[in-house]
C-alpha cells in the first residue's frame, strides 16, 4: 500500500490528510448518471407499487427484480465478460445508496447484487462464471445466499447441513434445513453453505432452486421488510454435481465471512439513502401540518430533530465514501501489483474490513434514530400504516440484525485491529506507550492554535489517545481474557466508530472548504462543531464507564484526568447552531447537503 492510502485500521494511529479522502461532493459525471437512473427506477417502478408489494406479492417481487434486471442495474458493478457494465466500487455505492430508498425492494435488490451473486463472481471458475454470473447480471436468474440455520445464527460455522460425496465422486447429497433466506421464494440460485461429509469448517455449494429436493418453507411473517421474500429452505437428499463445488472444499466460512464483508458497506449505502428520504419526508410534512396555528417545523424541538437527524446522516455519510475509495483504491492497486482482479477485490474489501463494520454498525443505528424521529415528527399519524414514515420505521430495524448483528460487528472491529496489531500489521504500542508517557508528564499548554481546522485535529489526535489510553490498560490488565470482557470490548468499538465518523466529517468539510470557498461553509462548519461537541461527550462517557469498571486508585485518578482532557473542545452554542441548520432544511424542504 502506498504512504498516501492508510491501511484498513490504521486511522487509529495515522493522520489523514482531506486532499486523500473521497467525498460524495466528487461524483463524476457516470456515477450521477447512473444514481439518476436508480433515482428514476426507484421513484417510477418502485414507490407506486410498494403497497402492493408489502402485502406479500412474491409474483409482483419477481416482476419488479427482473425490471431491474432488464434495465441493467444487477449488471452496474458487475464485468463486462459477463453482461455486466464493468463500473467500480464506489459507483455501486452511489447505486445502493438510491436503491436504498425502496424500503423492502431495496433488500430483495441488495440480496440479489450482493450475497447472491458475488459468491460466484469472486470464487467461481470460468465455466461458473459464464453460466451463472452472466445470468445473475442481467435478472434473467435471481440469486439468493443460504447461511443461516436453526441451530446457527451469529455462530454461523456451526451449522449442521451436510453434503455427502458419491462413491463415483461425481456429485454430493445434500441436507439440511437454512433459515431467513431473502429471495428464498423468488431465487433460482442459491449459494448453500454445507460441511462436505466430516469436514471441520464449511463449504460453498451452487445450487439449482428448480433440482429435486429443494423445498420452500412459508413465507415469513415479518415485522417490517414484508415486499422482500424471506424463507427457510429444506434441502432433501439434493444432488448437486461436483463442477458446483463453489471455490475450495472447506473453503466455504472464508467465502461467507468476505461476501458479508461487502455486504456490510453496501448495507451502510442502502441506509443512507433511506435515511434521507425519510428526512425529506419529514420535513415536508413539518413545513405543511399546523397546530397552534403554526407550522410544526418552526417549533424549536421538530428543528432540534431535523438537524440532529441530518448531522448524523452526514457524518455516517462522509465515512461510508471514505472508505468505499479506499477500497477502489487499495484494489487498484493490488491489481497494479499484479494480483488477479478477483483477488485484488477480495483482498481490498479485506483490507478495509474494520471500516465496513462500522459502516454497517453506525449507518444501521443512524437510520434507527432518524426514523423514531421521522414517526415522531408525524405524530400519530405517524404511526398509522397509511405513511411510509410508518413503514420506514419497522423497515429500519432489520438492518441491525442482518449481516451479522451489530454486536457481532463491533466485536468484528476490536478483534480485527488486535489482530493486526499482533500480527505487526498496525503499530498500537509506539502510540499506545506514548499516551502513557504523556499522561505521567505536565500537559502541553504550547499548542495554542485558533484555526478551525487545526483545532478539530487536535480534537481528534486526542480522541485517538483516548481510545489507546483505554484499550491499552484494559489489555494489560485482562491480557488474553480481554476478548471475555465483552462490555469493554464494545466501549472500544464504539469510542472507534465515533472517531472514525468524526474524522471522516472533519476531512470533508475541510475537503470542500478547498473546493468551494470559506464563505458557502458556514452551516457544514456548524454541523461538525455540533457533531464534534456531542461526540466529545459521548467518548468521555464510554471512557469513564470503561476506566471505573478495572482501574483503581492512582492511576484510575490519572486515566480519569487524562480522558477529560483528551475529550475537551470547545463549548458551543449548539442550540442555535441547530436552529441555522434545521432553517436551512426547512427552506429546501427535503435533505440538503
Ligand atoms: C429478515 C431477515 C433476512 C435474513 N436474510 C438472510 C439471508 O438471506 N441469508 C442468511 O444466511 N441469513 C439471513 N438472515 C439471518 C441473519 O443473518 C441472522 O438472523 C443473524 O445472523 C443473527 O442470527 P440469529 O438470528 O440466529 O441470532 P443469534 O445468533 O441467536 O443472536 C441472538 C442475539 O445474541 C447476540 N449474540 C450472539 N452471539 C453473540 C456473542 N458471541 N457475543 C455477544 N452477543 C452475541 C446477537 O447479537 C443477538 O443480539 C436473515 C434474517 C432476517 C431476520
Amino acid at each position: 500500500m502506498t504512504n498516501k492510502i492508510i491501511k484498513g485500521g490504521e486511522f487509529l494511529v495515522k493522520e489523514t490528510s482531506f486532499e486523500d479522502i473521497f467525498i460524495p461532493e466528487e461524483f463524476n459525471e457516470e456515477q450521477d448518471m447512473t444514481a439518476n437512473m436508480c433515482r428514476d427506477f426507484v421513484n417510477k417502478e418502485i414507490l407506486p407499487k410498494i403497497d402492493d408489494l408489502d402485502k406479500h406479492d412474491p409474483a409482483l417481487l419477481l416482476k419488479l427484480l427482473k425490471s431491474a434486471g432488464e434495465m441493467g442495474l444487477f449488471g452496474i458493478s458487475i464485468p463486462e465478460e459477463y453482461d455486466g457494465f464493468g463500473q467500480n466500487f464506489v459507483t455501486s455505492m452511489r447505486a445502493i445508496e438510491e436503491i436504498g430508498r425502496a424500503f423492502s425492494y431495496a433488500v430483495a435488490f441488495s440480496a440479489h447484487t450482493g450475497i447472491g451473486t458475488l459468491p460466484i463472481l469472486y470464487y467461481g471458475n470460468e465455466t461458473q462464471k459464464q453460466k451463472y454470473v452472466t445470468k445473475l447480471a442481467t435478472g434473467e436468474y435471481i440469486g439468493a445466499y443460504c447461511l443461516t440455520e436453526p441451530e446457527a445464527g451469529s455462530d454461523a460455522n456451526s451449522g449442521k447441513s451436510k453434503a455427502i460425496i458419491s462413491e463415483d465422486k461425481k456429485y454430493y447429497t445434500l441436507n439440511g434445513v437454512k433459515s431467513w433466506i431473502t429471495n428464498g421464494g423468488v431465487a433460482d440460485i442459491h449459494i448453500v453453505f454445507a460441511k462436505i461429509n466430516d469436514d471441520k469448517n464449511l463449504s460453498a455449494f451452487i445450487v439449482e432452486s428448480n433440482w429435486e429436493g429443494v423445498i420452500l418453507g412459508a413465507e415469513e411473517e415479518k415485522m417490517g421488510i414484508k415486499g422482500s421474500s424471506t424463507v427457510q429452505v429444506y434441502y432433501n437428499d439434493v444432488k448437486i454435481p461436483v463442477e458446483n463445488l463453489l471455490g475450495k472444499r472447506n473453503g466455504g466460512f472464508k467465502i461467507a465471512l468476505n461476501i458479508l464483508n461487502i455486504g456490510r458497506i453496501k448495507l451502510g449505502g442502502a441506509c443512507i439513502g433511506a435515511a434521507k428520504g425519510v428526512i425529506t419526508s419529514s420535513v415536508t410534512y413539518a413545513n405543511e401540518r399546523k397546530q397552534f396555528k403554526t407550522p410544526i417545523a418552526q417549533f424549536g424541538a421538530i428543528k432540534h430533530k431535523l438537524a440532529e437527524m441530518a448531522i448524523r446522516v452526514f457524518a455516517c455519510e462522509s465515512l461510508i465514501y471514505r472508505a468505499s475509495q479506499n477500497i477502489e483504491d487499495a484494489t487498484q492497486q493490488y491489481i497494479d501489483e499484479g494480483m488477479d482482479k478477483n483477488a485484488a477485490s477480495l483482498e481490498g474489501l479485506r483490507q478495509y474490513a474494520i471500516e465496513s463494520s462500522i459502516a454497517k454498525v453506525y449507518s444501521s443505528e443512524v437510520l434507527d434514530y432518524v426514523v423514531d424521529e421521522g414517526v415522531q415528527i408525524y405524530g400519530g399519524i405517524g404511526y398509522s400504516a397509511e405513511t411510509d414514515v410508518e413503514r420506514a420505521y419497522r423497515d429500519s430495524r432489520i438492518n441491525r440484525i442482518f449481516e451479522g448483528t451489530n454486536e457481532i460487528n463491533r466485536m468484528v472491529m476490536v478483534g480485527e485491529l488486535l489482530k493486526r496489531a499482533f500480527k505487526g500489521e498496525i503499530d498500537i504500542i509506539r502510540p499506545a506507550t506514548e499516551v502513557g508517557k504523556e499522561l505521567m508528564g505536565i500537559p502541553d499548554f504550547g499548542d495554542t492554535t485558533q484555526d478551525y481546522f487545526e483545532l478539530k485535529k487536535k480534537a481528534i489526535k486526542n480522541f485517538k489517545k483516548a481510545i489507546l489510553m483505554v484499550s491499552g490498560s484494559a489489555a494489560q490488565k485482562y491480557m488474553d481474557k480481554l476478548q471475555d470482557e465483552q462490555e469493554l470490548l464494545f466501549v472500544a468499538a464504539d469510542m472507534l466508530m465515533f472517531t472514525y465518523a468524526a474524522e471522516s466529517f472533519m476531512l470533508r468539510v475541510e475537503k470542500l472548504e478547498n473546493i468551494r470557498g470559506e464563505d458557502r461553509m458556514e452551516l457544514q462548519k456548524l454541523m461538525l462543531d455540533v457533531y464534534f461537541y456531542d461526540i466529545a461527550a459521548a467518548i468521555k462517557k464510554l471512557g469513564d464507564d470503561a476506566l471505573h469498571s478495572f482501574a483503581e486508585g492512582n492511576e484510575k485518578m490519572g486515566m480519569l484526568m487524562g480522558m477529560k482532557r483528551f475529550t475537551k473542545v470547545e463549548g458551543i452554542n449548539v442550540i442555535a447552531a441547530r436552529r441555522k441548520i434545521a432553517d436551512k432544511i426547512i427552506d429546501a424542504n427535503k435533505y440538503p447537503f
